[in-house]
């Protein structure tokens, strides 16, 4: 398919015009940063699996009920999505203590929080996308009152659907993020969920191992990055040579193949 005019370019992803009106072109990159692009990488291959687990993740979303911006995936690196207006929050989903609310309150990482916990962030990266109240999303018209409760619902529901679909290939669903955006008819609105679902925007531990399978690896130096999110698609079923049942990953023996 013939490049279009390119919309965004985002750290991990570009959106070009797509198609039709009101379509996106969703590109992944294997570029990777952290700590509001202080920090600037590759992960060799993040782009075509990031682009295979959301899809997967979406599709499956999809077929529960929650509204996305999912319309097809186009090729190893693209998919077609709904074009969107963004609402400029990050909604973070949390299940188990770690990265910055561990920093922020004291809480040992690994500790299983009381109960579920959704927090909210100003995408603003001059900013460093601070935590922000719901009272400052109301305040400043970020989303109104009935957007938030749809955010809400739909945050829940996607946590309840990933724990459990990641449980089954033994993986605990540590935390994430979502992005929503707002689409038209006429003088209406709905909110859906947009962006991507993937190792990049979550947290994934190996339920026996406690090996974690997401971009933390690179965050923090761990190596065997492009290991760990192919394990996590290859227990989705999503790699051609997928083994069949998980076994217990074994990173260290993947990164010496690798001759790293
Ligand atoms: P934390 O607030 O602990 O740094 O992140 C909580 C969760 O949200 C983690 O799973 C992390 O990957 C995700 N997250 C938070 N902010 C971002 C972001 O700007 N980009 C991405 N890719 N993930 C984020």
């Amino acid at each position: 398919m013939s490049r279009r005019r390119q919309i965004y370019e985002g750290k991990a992803k570009i959106l070009y015009e797509g198609p039709e009106p009101g379509t996106l072109i969703q590109y992944f990159k294997d570029d990777a940063t952290a700590f509001n692009a202080q920090k600037k990488g590759t992960i060799q291959g993040k782009g075509v699996i990031n682009n295979r687990i959301s899809e997967y993740v979406f599709t499956r979303l999809n077929h529960i009920g929650v509204p996305n911006h999912f319309i097809r995936r186009l090729n190893m690196r693209e998919q077609l999505v709904r074009q969107v207006e963004i609402i400029p929050i990050e909604v973070v989903v949390r299940n188990v203590a770690a990265g910055s609310i561990s920093k922020r309150l004291g809480i040992p990482e690994g500790e299983m929080l009381p109960h579920t916990l959704i927090e909210y962030y100003y995408k603003d990266d001059a900013l460093g996308d601070p935590l922000v109240a719901e009272e400052h999303i109301a305040c400043f018209g970020w989303a109104n009152h009935d957007e938030m409760q749809d955010i809400a619902a739909m945050a829940i529901r996607v946590n309840d659907f990933m724990a459990g679909m990641f449980a089954a290939i033994n993986i605990r669903l540590v935390d994430f993020k979502l992005e929503f955006g707002r689409i038209w008819d006429g003088d209406f609105s709905r909110v859906i969920l947009a962006d991507e679902i993937s190792p990049d925007g979550c947290r994934l531990w190996d339920m026996t191992t406690g090996e974690k399978l997401d971009k933390d690896r690179f965050r923090r130096d761990l190596g065997g990055e492009e290991e760990a999110y192919q394990e996590v698609a290859r227990r989705l079923g999503l790699l051609q040579d997928d083994a069949g049942p998980s076994e217990v990953l074994d990173l260290t023996k993947h990164r010496k193949l690798r001759g790293k």
